[in-house]
């Protein structure tokens, strides 16, 4: 599908190039799907497929509190739950239906690299000032793909926060650079599916608590033993590969949490 998706956008722009139809192309439907992913039907719960699964993983920052979105390719009541809560953050009818107003959403937030348009995988692949996903506990396409999943959660969280700036002061972690900085030796830095934030705007403590309802189920700020400068927000649950169980662990003892 993508790569389909991919060959329709460079034949339009082959297409553009010779002519002066580059408005014309520029407006049609396929660039607004921006190379991305395409959804081809609506989706509600009882139906599955990779479209579902595509779609889990952009809804997945709008769980409810404390609780994941299984990105299983299954449209149960999880799903239908957090496309609700996207629906009525983004002002659309909030029915828990994904059709074309749903879609045309994530295609607006969406970057031709599939991540979310405030977040990078540059800014999520920074540590110790290195890129590469490699090096980690687990294949850089897994970890990349963890990090891609991250950037969604974050970007519920900005949206949560008023949408405005958030930044990533740490995202993944190699072997290397986590014994570096002093992260702990099962880190969820290691596997990307970490992030330590900071807002120009809300304090710690806001951002800590709002992360509580956008599907990070390790969440760690102000109070907890050196996040006094930064929230850790993590999503440990999901990880089947990490020594720790699947369970959430919060502490931010300053802000009331944990
Ligand atoms: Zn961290």
């Amino acid at each position: 599908m993508r790569v389909n998706t991919l060959k329709r956008a460079a034949v339009a722009f082959a297409l553009a190039l010779p002519g002066a139809a580059i408005a014309t192309v520029v407006a049609a439907p396929a660039a607004q799907a921006d190379g991305c992913y395409t959804w081809t039907r609506n989706l509600y719960q009882g139906r599955s497929g990779e479209d579902v699964r595509q779609l889990q993983i952009r809804v997945a920052g709008w769980a409810a509190y404390g609780a994941i979105v299984r990105i299983d390719g299954r449209y149960g009541p999880e799903t239908a739950g957090a496309v609700k809560r996207f629906q009525s953050a983004y002002g659309l009818r909030a029915d828990g239906i994904a059709g074309p107003q749903t879609f045309a959403k994530i295609y607006n937030l969406q970057d031709s690299d599939c991540t979310p348009k405030h977040f990078s995988y540059t800014e999520l692949d920074n540590g110790c000032g290195k890129g590469g996903w490699s090096g980690g506990p687990l294949s850089s396409s897994a970890t990349r793909e963890n990090a891609l999943r991250t950037m969604w959660k974050l970007e519920a969280l900005r949206r949560g926060l008023g949408d405005k700036p958030l930044y990533v002061t740490s995202g993944f972690r190699n072997i290397a650079c986590n014994s570096q900085v002093g992260g702990a030796s099962d880190s969820q830095h290691l596997y990307g599916t970490a992030a330590d934030v900071k807002s120009g705007t809300s304090s710690l403590c806001r951002v800590a608590r709002t992360a509580r309802t956008h599907g990070f189920s390790g969440i760690f700020g102000p109070g907890y033993p050196d996040h006094d400068d930064h929230v850790h927000v993590d999503s440990r649950r999901e990880n089947n590969s990490d020594r720790t169980s699947n369970s959430k662990s919060w502490s931010a003892p300053d802000c009331e949490i944990g």
